[in-house]
């Protein structure tokens, strides 16, 4: 199965959800704010339509009426005056008002300011069906969105005029271009989207940096973590990551503790609670290494105890046990501010001097082969007493091994002479 990270999810999450809550809201904005802005239109549209109306019973007192003319068709008198050819009134408010109107006899346009691209006015032409028979017919306003008119789109409203039996006699038109609500509809969600752009853009921005760092660090903790799991116990911690103050600063701050405990676990024997074998290696190849750089040598001692089959044979293993954990603390209190003691194996055991040559080893190996002669070890309601073989080297050479190897052949040499010894030189006659 495809791996799919943290970081890609976090970043999903962090980034899609902004994107579309700024295109929701652009949306519904622009919605909002055209379908405000047709109402406010429609109102200005009826204002104006009612009030042609008025201006029109203020010039030209009285009601409407067709009288016969001359050529054949019919005039449009209201009161005493023929009203046809006076287009003042729908010239005066188209040209203050930026809108075409006009003024319709029944369904029949009388006065209009609409006119055709040879300059002739549209007069004559008659509305629509539909809106006559709502207009006229039904008494009632009409008012719609997308009309085509001379092949450009208008909003259209109509008033109904009525004479003063209230009877319906025809209508006023009032239009206005679609494409200046457009524009302000434009003008508004222009400058939000110009300001939300940037915004989603600097929020996208912010969390993707937060994001990256967030997964940066959690890479880096899995590869301290990884390491430690295959075993380099000292493994370190790139610091960015410990001077985070959130929680991945502390699970940084407890890896590193967990591995300081694993590390004190393996490294440490757990009858005696001394440093084992493990331990021993990694800390004197440092000890050695400023050895060499310093010229102050250090001695490595190889302690046995004597004959401590027998102990576990006649005491018993439990028995054993408590005098390797006795023997361990003799150890231990004797190396404070020499160095370090560890169990080697077994009941051998290692001491570690880190700034000492051999005549000043011997001199706290031999305080502490008597401590250990004076030793008594009460268990199993036995009084155990011990000697050990002490075999000790030093030098100043990155050369572990080799000062080990030569302090064991002395140790070998102790055991091999009486035991219950310290052996610092192998007598020039004895070495092969
Ligand atoms: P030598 O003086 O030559 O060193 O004789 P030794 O008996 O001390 O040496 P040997 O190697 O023959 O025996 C060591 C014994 O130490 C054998 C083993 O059972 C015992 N031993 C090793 N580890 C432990 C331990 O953790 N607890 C106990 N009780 N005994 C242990
Ligand atoms: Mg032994
Ligand atoms: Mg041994």
């Amino acid at each position: 199965m495809k791996k799919k990270g943290i970081y890609k999810k976090m970043l999903t999450i962090a980034v899609v959800p902004i994107l579309l809550f700024g295109i929701a809201l652009t949306i519904f904005c622009y919605i909002r704010f055209k379908e405000t802005l047709y109402n406010t239109t429609k109102t200005n549209m009826a204002d104006m339509a009612h009030y042609i109306i008025i201006t029109y019973d203020k010039t030209y007192p009285g009601d409407y009426s067709l009288v016969p003319n001359s050529s054949g068709t019919y005039d449009v008198f209201k009161g005493d005056e023929n009203i046809t050819y006076d287009y003042s009134i729908v010239d005066a408010y188209a040209r203050e008002t930026d809108t075409e109107v006009s003024y319709l006899y029944m369904d029949v346009r009388v006065h209009t300011t609409f006119k055709t691209e040879t300059g002739k006015r549209y007069s004559g032409i008659s509305a629509n069906e539909e809106t006559s028979a709502m207009v006229i017919g039904n008494g009632a306003e009409a008012f719609y969105k997308n009309v085509p008119i001379l092949g450009k789109e208008y909003l259209v409203y109509y008033a109904p005029i009525r004479n003063s039996n209230h009877s319906v006699v025809g209508m006023v038109e009032v239009a206005k271009r679609t494409t200046e609500i457009k524009k302000k509809v434009m003008l508004a969600v222009w400058p939000m989207l110009l300001l939300a752009i940037p915004g989603m853009a600097l929020v996208a921005f912010f969390s993707y940096g937060y994001t990256k760092g967030v997964t940066n660090t959690l890479k880096k903790i899995q590869d301290f973590l990884g390491r430690i799991a295959a075993g380099n116990l000292s493994a370190e911690m790139p610091p960015e990551c410990i001077r985070r103050t959130d929680e991945l600063g502390d699970i940084t701050k407890s890896s590193i503790q967990m591995a300081k405990s694993i590390r004190a676990s393996v490294e440490t024997d757990p009858l005696t609670g001394l440093n084992n074998r493990r331990y021993v290696h990694s800390a004197v190849t440092r000890i050695a290494a400023r050895s060499e750089m310093t010229g102050v040598p250090f001695s490595v001692a190889i302690c046995d105890i004597d004959f401590f089959k027998k102990v576990n044979d006649t005491y018993g293993h439990n028995a054993g046990d408590e005098v390797l954990k006795a023997v361990a603390s003799q150890l231990k209190k004797a190396m404070i501010g020499n160095g370090f003691a560890a169990r080697w194996g077994g009941e051998e055991f290692v001491l570690i001097f880190d700034r000492s040559n051999v005549e000043d080893s011997v001199k706290i190996l031999e305080g502490l082969a008597d401590n250990i002669r004076a030793m008594i070890v009460y268990t199993e309601g036995y009084e155990i007493k011990i000697t050990m073989t002490m075999g000790v080297s030093a030098g100043t050479s990155g050369d572990v091994e080799a000062i080990v190897e030569s302090a064991d052949a002395k140790l070998y040499y102790g055991k091999e002479h009486g035991r219950n010894q310290i052996v610092a030189e192998i007598p020039e006659e004895d070495k092969e």
